[in-house]
């Protein structure tokens, strides 16, 4: 057993060594220990409720690179409110200030190795933080694992819980996620229902029928056919050329 002192109201706690992550027993602060010390969780507000979650995902659904309508045909299976455990690098590289966020759960979820922190300030997540419905991931990666791969000198180092809804969705048959930063709004998503699939098909379907009519033609006609023929291969090869660039 080691001594730490709470970092909100210095009562002395006692936890077995190696302990990453506790609560004070009298003030109910969230706590996590480093080898600099013991330190605070922060955590950022949701400033999307739930309908405005919603509101965002359709938005997005609706955005060019998706399928046409998925913003409507698009059934939302679930929603989850979460509070996501990250941990905040403020760096000096280069005479640079950097900083640098690493999830601090393992996770396959899109978009959390990306997160980028707010305007505002964070707050010390403590008892008086009311976390209502949402879910708190509990970290499983402990700062170590990244403090010393990182670049440049430390001058900052935090446990910040980052709010997000989990969308999940089916789209004819099939499950999709989206993950939405709640502070941010932005959208993140390692597969969805795209538009050029969905046309790719279109293109395929309508040129099988073009040179189908095109063969039936060129019994008869056989130079008009075959000029047909030309305009079709390169209308195709051309839409989808047009539809690869669109979709990188
Ligand atoms: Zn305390």
């Amino acid at each position: 057993m080691i001594t730490i002192k709470c970092p909100k109201c210095v009562a002395p706690i006692e936890i077995d060594a190696g302990t990453k992550f506790t609560k004070c027993p009298y003030c109910d602060t969230q706590i996590y220990i480093d080898r600099s010390g013991a330190g605070f969780y922060y955590i950022i507000d949701f400033t999307l409720n739930k309908d405005a979650a919603i509101g965002t995902f359709k938005r997005w659904a609706s955005g060019p690179s998706k399928v046409k309508n998925l913003d409507k045909a698009a059934s939302i299976t679930n929603i989850k409110k979460m509070f996501f455990p990250t941990y905040f690098f403020r760096r000096h590289v280069d005479g640079i200030e950097k900083i640098i966020i690493e999830p601090a759960q393992s996770t396959t979820l899109p978009g959390l190795h990306r997160l980028k922190i707010p305007a505002g300030d964070f707050q010390i997540f403590d008892s008086s933080y009311n976390i209502d419905d949402a879910e708190l991931m509990e970290p499983d990666i402990e700062m170590l694992h990244y403090l010393d791969s990182l670049p440049g000198s430390g001058k900052e180092q935090a446990l910040v819980y980052f709010p997000i809804w989990i969308i999940e969705y089916s789209y004819k048959g099939t499950n999709y996620k989206a993950v939405i930063d709640a502070s941010s709004s932005e959208v993140f998503a390692s597969s969805f229902p795209t538009r050029s699939s969905a046309s790719y098909l279109a293109i395929t379907a309508g040129g099988f029928v073009a040179f189908f009519i095109e063969g039936a033609l060129a019994v008869k006609y056989p130079v008009i056919a075959i000029a047909l023929m030309g305009v079709t291969a390169l209308a195709v090869f051309l839409t989808s050329y047009k539809i690869t660039k669109e979709a990188a």
